[in-house]
């Protein structure tokens, strides 16, 4: 059996059991924050209940005040963003109007 877990010592209880490679879901910092789960630099190898221990204590971890106003202000310039380009292609539509209207009379004069 090759898709078996190797058996080794778990990181956190240290007893020898089947382990699994500890996956932090961690894509969504919008700035570099200090992070313990980010900081690491090797993944700790987990038993199965050692994993779920620490899956928990991952999802429970409070976001810092510092990150959380960084999303919001990310969610801001995103929505302020698209009301710059909704306002840029209104300002187009408006010149190419012109542009057009005035072909229109340049060709009829
Ligand atoms: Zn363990
Ligand atoms: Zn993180």
């Amino acid at each position: 059996m090759t898709d078996q877990p190797v058996e080794a010592r778990c990181d956190h209880c240290k007893q020898t059991r089947p382990l699994f490679l500890y996956e932090p879901d961690h894509d969504f910092h919008v700035i570099p924050v200090p992070c313990e789960w980010c900081a690491r630099e090797k993944q700790p190898l987990l038993c199965a209940r050692c994993y779920s221990v620490e899956k928990r204590r991952e999802e429970s971890a409070p976001v810092s005040p510092v990150e959380e106003q960084a999303v919001i202000g990310f969610h801001l310039l995103i929505a302020n963003n698209a009301r710059l380009i909704a306002r840029a292609e209104a300002d187009r539509a408006t010149c190419e109007g012109i542009a057009a209207a005035t072909a229109k009379s340049e060709s009829a004069a």
